[in-house]
């Protein structure tokens, strides 16, 4: 058997277009300030993708691109006067941050009615109790992808490798919330193989390149690609090993054009959610 595609750039696609016509509808006058920190050259990947998905919803994008040597106080500041400019609606702060500077407390500043990444405490616990405004980027694109194979997650069995706070565990809460019965493994689990061969839906979020294997995927199943490695020869790739599990899933997403694309695509919806929070309470 050889799995369907899940083809992430054409959902992904899709999901920006739902959401330009509806800043089109609405005429919706929206900004996204993206924060970076340093010049690491993967997150200027990100924020410069970002910044074009903006552009193509009509949404605006107010670029803050600061020194490696700016301060924690500074960076701080910063997100003071973005919480406070009723132009800027959501604030991403491009991670990883330098280590003189602690994530934590800058996340922990931004409103949480402009937390478009969902990484603030407040949204993260409403994610938990099932109440949320913002869904976290990653895991809602990977549930926009499993909803895309129309199959029903309720009473699916669904393992998650990986319980990072941005993809794991959100993850999981995701799938949990649409009544899979759910189990997160990670790098002390014993038995993975055999835990993930018994997933119907698998979701890999470990960060190493071909990490999943035939042998750990059940007949059928829906896989679900988040780990985006560089390879020695600069090609980028997945934790799934994808020319074998191709031939026994059901579905799966590549790497990329998987999951990448849906993430920034979900921080749209999330931008015009945080309009709708501010504009109409
Ligand atoms: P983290 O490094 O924070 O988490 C990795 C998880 O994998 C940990 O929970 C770890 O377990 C687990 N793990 C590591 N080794 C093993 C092992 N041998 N067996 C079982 N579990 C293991 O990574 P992230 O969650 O931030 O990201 C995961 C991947 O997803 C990365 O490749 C990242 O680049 C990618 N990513 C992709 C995004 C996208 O838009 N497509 C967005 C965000 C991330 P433990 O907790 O025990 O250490």
């Amino acid at each position: 058997m050889s799995a369907k595609i899940i083809d992430g750039k054409a959902i992904s696609a899709n999901v920006k277009e739902q959401v330009k016509a509806e800043v089109e509808r609405d005429k919706l006058d929206i900004g996204l300030a993206v924060v970076i920190v340093g010049d690491d050259p993967a997150s200027r990947v990100y924020v410069n993708n970002k910044k074009k998905a903006c552009e193509f919803c009509g949404i605006k994008s107010y670029e803050y691109a600061l020194p490696a040597e700016t301060s924690e106080e500074q960076l701080l500041e910063l997100v003071d006067t973005l919480n406070a400019d009723k132009k800027v609606n959501g604030i991403l702060v491009q991670l990883p941050l330098p280590d003189h500077i602690n994530e934590k407390k800058i996340i922990e500043r931004i409103s949480r009615d402009k937390d478009v990444d969902a990484f603030h405490e407040s949204n993260v616990g409403r994610i938990m109790i099932g109440n949320f405004a913002f869904l976290p980027c990653t895991p809602a694109g990977c549930m926009e992808l499993i909803h895309s194979t129309g199959i029903d997650v309720s009473g699916k069995n669904c393992v998650v490798i990986g319980r990072s706070n941005i993809v794991g565990k959100p993850m999981a809460m995701l799938l949990l919330h649409e009544n899979g019965t759910v189990t997160i493994c990670h790098s002390k689990t014993k038995n993975l193989a055999e835990v993930c061969a018994a997933a119907d839906i698998l979701v890999a979020a470990v960060g190493r390149a071909n990490f999943v294997t035939a042998d750990m995927v059940k007949e059928g199943a829906v896989v679900i690609d988040v780990g985006i490695n560089r390879l020695e020869n600069g090609k980028l790739c997945g934790d799934v090993k994808f020319d074998e599990v191709s031939e026994k899933a059901g579905y799966i997403t590549p790497v990329p054009g998987g999951v990448g694309p849906m993430t920034i695509a979900m921080l749209m919806r999330n931008t015009v959610t945080a309009w709708r929070i501010q504009n109409e309470k």
